[in-house]
């Protein structure tokens, strides 16, 4: 029944929102590494502390081999249906835009041109000192911290790290898109944490359809919205 509405308003929509979350890497089998209370992941640290601002300044090297392992495991990983479909809808609808909240870069891997990411890629470090992006397509790598090409500085991770704001360009990017569309997907994720929530909520408040995938919905778009209980590599092919 929901999948026929939400079927019927994909098929009118001219300006479409997709917002994924950690739901859809998990169906390609990524770990997500939030266990909560201080679950031990890796070397006996847990995952908030390792991907924190503070080791950044306190120990470089150790945040390196964290995210070493991170690359290591997600080289493994394929992206599934929902993100063959997502990439897929780039060429269906007149003014398509792709937020993520994922790191994994699966969306690109699955033929994506232009994700929002809005809590980075782990296959992109970034230099502490000029701030220039280079891609990590080498995993591991010989020296660590990598150096900056350009000026010889330690590279850092490019992704959000806890203790960190989201980057502001890619949210305000994200905000603008929500802000036109006429239908916002939310896919595996919740959508519960600000300031990322804010995105499905822009829409909602604008009137536009929000249609959520989750195995639990959470009703993140309101009373009018269109919810689909399911994994999103069953659903979206459907969509
Ligand atoms: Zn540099």
């Amino acid at each position: 029944m929901s999948i026929k509405r939400a079927q019927e308003v994909l098929s009118l929509a001219r300006s479409v929102v997709v917002f994924t979350g950690a739901g859809v890497s998990a169906e390609s089998g990524v770990p997500t590494f939030r266990g909560g209370g201080g679950t031990a992941v890796w070397r006996g640290m847990d995952a908030m502390q390792l991907s924190s601002a503070r080791m950044v300044g306190e120990d470089l090297k150790l945040v390196w081999e964290w995210f070493e392992y991170r690359r290591d495991l997600l080289a493994r990983c394929e992206p599934n249906l929902a993100h063959l479909a997502i990439a897929a809808w780039e060429s269906r609808f007149p003014e398509f835009t792709l937020v993520t909240q994922n790191v994994d870069g699966l969306h690109d891997k699955a033929g994506s041109s232009a994700a929002i990411e809005l809590h980075g890629n782990l296959w992109r470090g970034r230099c502490l000192e000029c701030s220039s992006r280079v891609p990590l397509d080498m995993t591991p790598h010989v020296e660590i911290p990598p150096a900056c090409r350009d000026c010889g500085g330690n590279l850092r991770p490019d992704v959000v790290l806890f203790g960190e704001y989201l980057p502001a360009e890619s949210f305000e990017k994200a905000r603008e898109s929500a802000g036109r569309a006429d239908v916002c997907l939310v896919v595996g994720t919740s959508a519960l944490v600000y300031p990322a929530a804010e995105i499905p909520l822009v829409c909602a408040q604008r009137g536009a359809t929000v249609i959520e995938v989750n195995p639990e919905p959470s009703g993140i778009g309101g009373s009018r919205s269109i919810m689909i209980a399911g994994r999103a590599g069953d659903v979206l092919p459907l969509l």
